[in-house]
């Protein structure tokens, strides 16, 4: 087995092989998880909804007050820099920036100028599988590091909690967590955002409630409107999930994946549903159809 990562960084503007690719042991990111990030994915090589993904980068920064020095023309221009020297047909692109190097102290007027990597990766989704039968998932109790605070919702890099919960839902043979907030509501996956169905009705938490925009989330919401389903985003607890006809969640590698059992309960027949599959079908030809456009 190689132990060799492969793909292609670029960092601040630079093109290194995978190996060579090394950050500063004082870069905050390191340091305090001091950072945002992107994950994007290709379809037929061209990224799928590449500028939605650099708005939230932006907005991410903005909302942890930090200022990238370089525009979203640049990030585009590395991010192909990066896909051509990975020179794979799909790919995972990976865009992280930090707050940079500074001396040790949380003080962030110390810090430096901020940090850019880029990354291509091989893409790797889940297996067929995984799509056949769904995944189950455990409801995940306890606080977030950023609950209630203004970086609720941007896509920061300290995913310690988040680690932690994934930890225990695998040792509980299941595939994902869901965390549930403060008040008892759902809020979302640990990288995914979770919808459920109920007499033909689909139903996700809002934004309010501090989890992340998902790319993946709006485009679901606007196709179901296209396929005249019925959508609702609004609270949800856990008996709603419970009790569900159907749940999945989405993300961007991992498209939209049935969820069909939550701690101990089955959800719907316990196989994944006849609208999460059409979802499904209609999310993939509009991926095709429409990325790099
Ligand atoms: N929620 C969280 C916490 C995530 O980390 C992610 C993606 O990594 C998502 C939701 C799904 O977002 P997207 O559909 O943009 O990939």
């Amino acid at each position: 087995m190689s132990s060799q990562p492969s793909g292609a960084i670029v960092i601040d503007g630079e093109l290194v092989a995978a190996h060579d690719a090394v950050v500063s042991v004082f870069d905050r990111g390191f340091l305090y998880g001091d950072s945002v990030f992107e994950t994007l994915r290709t379809y037929g090589g061209r990224l799928f909804h590449r500028d939605a993904h650099i708005e939230r980068l932006f907005r991410s920064c903005e909302r942890i007050l930090i200022q990238p020095a370089v525009d979203a023309a640049t990030i585009v221009t590395e991010m192909a820099q990066a896909q051509a020297a990975l020179g794979l047909p799909e790919a995972v692109v990976r865009v992280v920036i930090t707050r940079g190097t500074g001396p040790l102290g949380l003080d962030v007027r110390r810090a430096r100028e901020p940090l850019r990597v880029v990354m291509a990766l091989p893409l790797s989704p889940p297996s067929p599988e995984v799509y056949a039968n769904g995944i189950s998932a455990g409801l995940s109790h306890g606080a977030r590091a950023t609950d209630g605070t203004a970086a609720a919702g941007a896509k920061y890099s300290n995913y310690l909690s988040s680690v932690l919960a994934l930890q225990k839902a695998h040792e509980q043979g299941q595939g994902e967590a869901i965390a549930v907030g403060m008040h008892g509501e759902i809020l979302e996956g640990t990288t995914s955002n979770l919808f459920v169905i109920k007499d033909g009705v689909l139903h996700t938490p809002p934004l309010q409630s501090g989890i992340l925009e998902g790319i993946t989330r709006r485009v679901v919401l606007e196709l179901a409107r296209t396929l005249s389903i019925r959508t609702r985003v609004g609270l949800l607890f856990p008996s709603d999930v419970y009790r569900a006809d159907e749940a999945f969640i989405t993300g961007t590698v991992r498209e939209l994946v049935a969820v069909t059992r939550v701690d101990d309960v089955a959800i719907g027949s316990g196989k994944p549903g006849a609208i999460t599959q059409r979802l499904l079908t209609t999310f993939r030809q509009h991926a095709q159809a429409t990325a790099g456009v």
